[in-house]
């Protein structure tokens, strides 16, 4: 599936070939720090499917415990997280950030890797208090009653 997407300030922009099947949710903790968040969505590319149309992302390269390097590869504007990829030669395959993607309400995840550094109240979500959109802050950045 052809996608397409951008960093939030649009600095960054990219298309790629994904196998749309294969979203999966990581829960590691990498991903928790990473994301700012409790999970993260990904998708691999098709290897040299990626390719920039606007911009260039910053790297940093991860060490996982394993002792693989990964990069890590964010907007150095707005700091949104783009892809990763292993370390090395092209073609390589990336792997998305979901989130990033235009196409991310089609993109339903198949698999969750990482399930056991999972916070406790994922398979509670759909119990918790919902509103269609956020609480209004006050001009003193307090939440209005
Ligand atoms: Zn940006
Ligand atoms: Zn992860």
């Amino acid at each position: 599936m052809k996608v397409d997407g951008a960093c939030h300030c649009g600095t960054i922009r990219y298309e790629a070939e994904v196998e749309a099947e294969k979203v999966a949710v990581c829960h590691c903790t990498d991903c928790q720090t990473m994301s700012g968040s409790a999970f993260r969505v990904v998708v691999r590319t098709l290897p040299g499917s990626f390719r920039l149309l606007a911009g260039r992302p910053k790297v940093y390269v991860k060490t996982a415990e394993s002792g693989r390097q990964r990069e890590q590869a964010f907007c150095a504007d707005c700091g949104t997280p783009v892809y990763a990829a292993p370390v090395g030669p092209e073609p390589r395959d990336l792997v998305l950030r979901v989130g990033t993607l235009r196409q991310r309400d089609v993109l339903m995840p198949t698999l969750q890797l990482w399930a056991r550094s999972s916070q406790g109240w994922i398979a509670d979500l759909a119990n918790i208090p919902a509103q269609d959109t956020q609480q209004v802050f006050a001009e003193d950045g307090r939440i209005r009653p």
